[in-house]
């Protein structure tokens, strides 16, 4: 049995970012962004006025001003202005040559073609060119994940096709005699397939695709000719069959497809048959079929895992700090723990209710988990109330 911590460094040593691709801003939400983008010109591109009101020299404000024009977004007045004379300038418009602030409409008295200024002892309300940003300067630096702030700056810096990572290809073998599809009734000994689900919805979830997915009973052959019929992919999971029960097929399996076993057993709980082996820059993985167990090694290492194939940085999963809420808290144990739990938002910061599971075969146990507790190990011990380190789960 390994410890969590160097199951992590076996699968860092075999992963490999994956390759780049270009996609239309409108499909790239979510996305890693391999290429730094920049600005491709100064923000504002153009001196431009911060209110509505007129466009004049501060020294001429005490007199009455000619309009001899009009500035508005998208329209510049091309003229220049001289002594005496001043322009009407909404928002977002180019400050005329020849005029140093705009005074706000609210500040001014217009009759006719004239303006008189009430007053004038305000800022200038100018954006200058290039405060925001110079022509060149990074605006979404590589390694960002685009949402949609980082979507619209890159629309204002004319990239209409970023260059992102492409999104981890994942098959999915799922394995048991027992198991029939959710819209069977099971019968005898037969149970339903949840893992396939679960499974597909962490992926969705957490933007990888999908790319096949199938069920097959525990017979070495049939699974080896299912995973040749998968498409293409970089990861690959197998649901099940991960220990050395005469109905274990899934380590025999991978050796028979040319993987190398990296690790077969975690100092982990729930979790601990957990497989991992590698076909050059494949990976794949033998989840314990127990769906309490496939939730928690899916949120320890195959999400930070999928989320490093984009990034190439900050794998270990994130944590955060809330304060043990009323349930039953997890028994320490010698193997290292991780028990789904419920976080919610207080005034205070986060509430953490374990779920009481009654097993790691309890699916619908799971329901409202998103958050995972590392239990210390004895002789350590948790109360209530306490305040605690969780990792938070999609
Ligand atoms: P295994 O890892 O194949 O020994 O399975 C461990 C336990 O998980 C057994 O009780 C299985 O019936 C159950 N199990 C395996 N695969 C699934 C699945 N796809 N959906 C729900 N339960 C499963
Ligand atoms: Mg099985």
């Amino acid at each position: 049995m390994i410890p969590v911590h160097e199951a992590w460094h076996a699968i860092l040593a075999h992963a490999r970012p994956t390759g780049t691709v270009r996609l239309p801003l409108g499909n790239a939400l979510g996305r890693v962004l391999r290429t730094a983008a920049r600005a491709d010109a100064d923000s504002p591109p153009f001196d431009a006025a911060a209110m509505d009101g007129y466009a004049l020299r501060r020294t001429d404000a005490g007199r009455a001003l000619r309009v001899i024009g009009a500035a508005e977004a998208g329209s510049a007045f091309t003229g220049i202005l001289g002594a005496g004379e001043c322009v009407r300038i909404l928002t977002g418009a180019p400050v005329p040559a020849g005029a140093d602030c705009v005074v706000k409409q609210e500040d001014v008295v217009r009759t006719g073609d004239s303006v008189q200024v009430l007053r004038h002892d305000g800022p200038d309300f100018i954006r200058r060119s290039g405060e925001n940003r110079r022509r060149g300067d990074i605006v979404v630096p590589a390694g960002t994940r685009l949402g949609p702030p980082e979507l619209a700056a890159l629309a204002a810096a004319g990239i209409g096709e970023p260059e992102v990572a492409r999104a981890p290809r994942c098959a999915h073998l799922v394995t048991g005699n027992e198991l029939v599809p959710p819209d069977r009734t099971p019968t005898g000994a037969q149970i339903r397939d949840s893992n396939s689900t679960l499974i597909a919805a962490l992926l969705t979830r957490l933007g990888n695709e999908l790319v096949g997915q199938t069920r097959v009973r525990d017979d070495l052959a049939a699974a080896q000719a299912a995973v040749a019929a998968l498409p293409a992919h970089d990861v690959l999971l197998i649901s099940g069959g991960a220990s050395v029960g005469d109905l274990d097929i899934a380590r025999p399996l991978l050796e028979a497809l040319g993987y190398t076993l990296h690790f077969h057993a975690l100092n982990l709980r729930p979790g601990k048959p957990l497989v991992f082996a590698s076909r050059g820059a494949q990976l794949a993985f033998v989840l314990p079929g127990n769906p309490v167990s496939h939730w928690v090694v899916f949120q320890l290492f195959i999400a930070p895992l999928l989320d490093y194939l984009q990034t190439g940085a900050g794998a270990a999963p994130a944590r955060l700090t809330g304060r043990l809420a009323e349930g039953r808290v997890p028994p320490p144990d010698t193997r290292q723990t991780f028990w789904p739990c419920r976080a919610v938002i207080t005034q205070g910061g986060y509430d953490l209710t374990p779920l009481p599971l009654a097993s790691s075969g309890d699916s619908a146990g799971l329901v409202g988990a998103n958050a995972l507790l590392p239990v210390p190990p004895p002789p350590g011990s948790f109360a209530t109330g306490q305040f605690v380190e969780f990792i938070p789960c999609p």
